[in-house]
């Protein structure tokens, strides 16, 4: 059904491109009803407009808290144009409002902009949201356009409508209003929630930052998040898509370590390839590297202690993309930001994202993160042998880091050092392989290691595969039905193996 705009009420914060408006409605013979600073605006063009309060009765007051808040105002939006409606209108002598245009207060701007929360608080637009979703509940008769980006349709009703919409363009523009009102209230609520978790991370409550580029110079990305809550960056570069993602992974896996002794981990492409726990931190740092110096070059580094001028002589030999540290000695960051590229991050607490997300198959998928660590007291032995000491705080360490590879995974560990991983791996006799290859490589001992699987053993091959190289010790989650081909392959090989229970696949 086509609706003629005989009547309208305007009432926005920015001014801009309302001239056009107002001149078209104008040309159109259109009763126009406004509150202050939009009606100074309307009258200063020369355009005749009846001042809300005329309408009212009523002065604005509070303020401007209380504007267009009337049955006067609301009566004239709601009203259905049928017999009964009409009639009470007509008693009442509320005129009928055809078309209303909103554009709130900016919360979103000011709360970007100020910390104050009464500043804050004051522009929290109430009247206008209730025009929009008056107007917006009675799309059937009304034309609501609730923000400024929405003229060019109002223009268009105006020009080639001559003031005559149709339903299907009403109700579009309904939906509109609804859009921006609740995208305004889920923006009041993150301001308040601001402490609190959030369900799904909405674009609109995230600040915004684009990126130079996505994984690869042809994608387009942009960061939604608050980056400088967890980090403070020092020096380099700005980071990118790539780093934001080897930050994250960097961040969960020194999670489980964080209150360990001096700790360094390398990371490339999301998976850690050195890893050490040791006395000092430059024992950590060479124990870390020499897990795999290749590898390590271009990497992430992140470490749990502040950074010492030692280590930081011994890292500035190295090329590396980002060092994360809880913080810095004056004399390890002024030898470090000499390199003006490399990005210091320092942490102010490793945060962990409780929920995670990923788009897929015209959707998305959240789950909870993988926050669960095993501790020794969650091994069950399940072999003739019992590890020692030394080895159930290998199989700890071992199991840490396995977590945190890509699956298939097996990590390779002896003395709180992770000394051969295979990872992203299509079978898990391939993963040990790699995992074995690289110790070797990097002149390690296989004598007396640990092994860390992140899923259970399908077969009894990897078991037997370690016992031959002289591993001693081994943790999986277990719960395959051929649990007992590798519990046999252990007992024959000496090895004590214990079962968590938890599997840490990591797609
Ligand atoms: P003006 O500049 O015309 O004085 O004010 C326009 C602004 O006031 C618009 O952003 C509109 O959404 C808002 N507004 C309209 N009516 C009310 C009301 O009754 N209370 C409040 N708080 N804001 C209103």
């Amino acid at each position: 059904t086509s609706r003629k705009i005989r009547s309208a009420l305007i009432s926005v914060y920015h001014k801009e491109g309302l001239g056009p408006i107002v001149d078209g409605l104008n040309k159109l013979g259109v009763t126009i009803y406004s509150t202050g600073g939009t009606e100074t605006f309307i009258r200063d063009r020369g355009i005749e407009v009846v001042p809300v309060e005329e309408l009212t009765g009523y002065p604005s007051i509070l303020d401007g808290r209380v504007k267009t808040l009337h049955p006067k105002v609301h009566g004239g939006i709601l009203a259905k144009r049928e017999e009964e409606h009409l009639l009470q209108l007509a008693q009442l002598e509320i005129p009928e409002i055809d078309l209303v245009i909103v554009d709130l207060y900016p919360f979103e701007e000011t709360v970007a902009n100020t910390e104050e929360e009464e500043l804050i608080i004051e522009k929290i637009d109430i009247g206008g949201i209730a025009l929009i979703r008056a107007a917006a509940k009675n799309y059937n008769d009304v034309v609501i356009v609730p923000s400024r980006e929405d003229y060019s349709t109002l223009q268009r009703i105006i020009e080639e409508g001559a003031g005559v919409s149709e339903l299907a363009e009403r109700r579009q523009l309904a939906r509109r209003g609804f859009a921006v009102s609740s995208h305004y209230d889920t923006a009041i609520f993150s301001y308040f929630n601001e402490d609190g978790e959030l369900p799904v991370f909405k674009r609109s409550e995230m600040k915004a930052n684009g990126l130079r580029y996505g994984e690869n110079p042809h994608q387009e990305a942009t960061f939604f998040g608050r980056l400088n809550e967890m980090f403070t960056k020092l020096n380099g570069k700005e980071l990118s898509y790539n780093n934001l993602v080897d930050i994250d992974a960097a961040v969960a896996l020194m999670k489980e370590f964080e209150d360990a002794d001096p700790t360094f981990i390398i990371l490339k492409h999301t998976n850690a390839c050195g890893v050490a726990v040791r006395p000092t931190q430059l024992e950590a740092w060479k124990a870390a590297l020499a897990g795999d110096p290749i590898s390590a070059f271009g990497g992430i580094l992140i470490t749990n202690q502040p950074l010492e001028l030692s280590v930081a002589q011994e890292i500035d030999k190295l090329f590396y993309e980002v060092l994360i540290a809880p913080d810095f000695t004056d004399s390890a960051l002024e030898l470090l930001s000499k390199k003006k590229n490399r990005v210091l991050l320092q942490y102010h607490h490793l945060q962990q994202q409780l929920d995670t997300f990923k788009s897929l198959l015209n959707g998305v998928i959240v789950q909870n993160t993988d926050l669960q660590t095993e501790s020794a007291d969650q091994f069950e032995i399940v072999t003739e042998r019992q590890p020692t000491g030394r080895e159930t705080a290998d199989l700890v360490f071992a199991n840490k880091c396995a977590k945190h590879l890509k699956s298939n995974t097996i990590a390779l560990a002896r003395d709180n050092q992770l000394i051969g991983m295979g990872c992203g791996q299509t079978s898990r006799v391939d993963a040990l392989k790699q995992a074995m290859t690289k110790a070797k490589n990097f002149g390690f001992e296989l004598k007396d290691a640990v092994m860390a699987s992140d899923a259970f053993f399908p077969f009894s091959d990897c078991v037997e595969i370690a016992g031959e190289a002289g591993i001693t010790a081994v943790v999986q989650p277990g719960g395959s039905i051929k649990d007992k081909d590798s519990i046999n392959a252990a007992n024959a090989a000496d090895i004590a193996m214990v079962m968590t229970g938890v599997r840490h696949f990591k797609h």
